[in-house]
């Protein structure tokens, strides 16, 4: 499919020999080699610009040690710089508030219910937590029924009102709920749509403001590119969330969303999803991610 990055660069420097340092002759070409490569990964063109030319920057006059070739020092440069790019270390849930309130957002089918799922059993089973799942799907019967069947999986138990139209009615009873039986996290699954529409931002939106959740997680599918991008903005816009989930990495896209989201609306990658299972949840670390955008 791709030929790496890695690969490319040392092709590219297999020219040189005898000389100390990077230069600026041969830094020239190799900067369109790693331009390229990251926008083939699907990072957005102009950030690609600007990464290069900050790389450029890091690589000129930099020392050649013998140990590695001048290939494998600019791929080191790259990863570092792509790593600190995307926060550096990996991003802890907020989980000192009792119970915990997170709210789960996104547009249908990027995972959300599925991702609910997962972070109900990461929690208890990793962090010795009572989680309760709120389904305030109000439009897709079948998304309960959904959540359900994940709960029983799991056994984590599931609030739901099938007969109530109001989301925010909803969230607030399974909060009650939450503190009557002493659930520790509560995770409200909400309603999505196939693309942004005012309704489901208001509502997402009215749900924030009546529970005040501590983490707002945006749940994005990594296989829909440059357009999980824009979906990141206009949610980030109304919802200032605290993190974005990236699902479907299992699939064979590079990852390069992750890069342009993280630049685009400043906020840590917490998690990646990659997989139907249940237990395929993984935390995000940001040094993986690198490697993989560069293949
Ligand atoms: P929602 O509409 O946002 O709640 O999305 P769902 O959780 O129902 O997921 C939509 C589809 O994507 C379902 O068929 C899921 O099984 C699938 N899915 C969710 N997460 C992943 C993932 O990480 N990898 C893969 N391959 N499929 C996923």
């Amino acid at each position: 499919m791709f030929e790496s990055l890695s690969e490319r660069l040392e092709s590219a420097f297999k020219q040189l020999k005898g000389e100390g340092r990077i230069s600026e002759i041969n830094v020239a070409s190799t900067i369109k080699e790693i331009r390229r490569a990251l926008v083939d990964a699907d990072v957005n063109y102009k950030i690609a610009k600007e990464l290069t030319d900050r790389i450029r920057e890091k690589a000129m006059g930099e020392k050649v040690i013998t140990a590695i070739s001048p290939g494998q020092l600019m791929v080191k440069i790259v990863k570092d710089e792509l790593s600190e790019l995307m926060g550096g270390t990996e991003a802890e849930l907020e989980l000192k508030t009792n119970p915990t309130v997170i709210l789960i957002a996104g547009l249908q089918g990027s995972g959300k219910t599925t991702f609910s799922g997962k972070l109900a059993n990461f929690l208890k089973t990793k962090k010795n937590k009572k989680p309760l799942l709120i389904a305030a799907d109000i439009y897709r019967p079948a998304a309960i029924d959904q959540l359900k069947v994940l709960g029983e999986q799991i056994g984590v138990e599931v609030y739901s009102e099938p007969e109530n139209k109001n989301a925010v009615q909803i969230a607030e009873n399974g909060i009650k709920q939450a503190k009557a039986n002493g659930n520790t996290v509560v995770i409200i699954d909400t309603a999505g749509r196939l693309a942004v529409d005012e309704v489901m931002m208001n509502e997402v939106a009215n749900v924030k403001a009546a529970v005040k959740p501590q983490e707002i997680l945006f749940v994005v599918d990594s296989m829909t590119g440059q357009d999980a991008v824009n979906t990141a903005k206009t949610f980030n816009e109304r919802l200032d969330f605290t993190g974005v989930v990236l699902t479907k990495l299992d699939g064979d896209t590079r990852g390069g969303a992750a890069l342009t989201i993280r630049y685009t609306v400043d906020k840590p990658i917490k998690f990646v999803s990659m997989g139907e299972k249940l237990d395929t949840l993984d935390v995000f670390y940001p040094e993986r991610m690198a490697q993989r955008i560069l293949g």
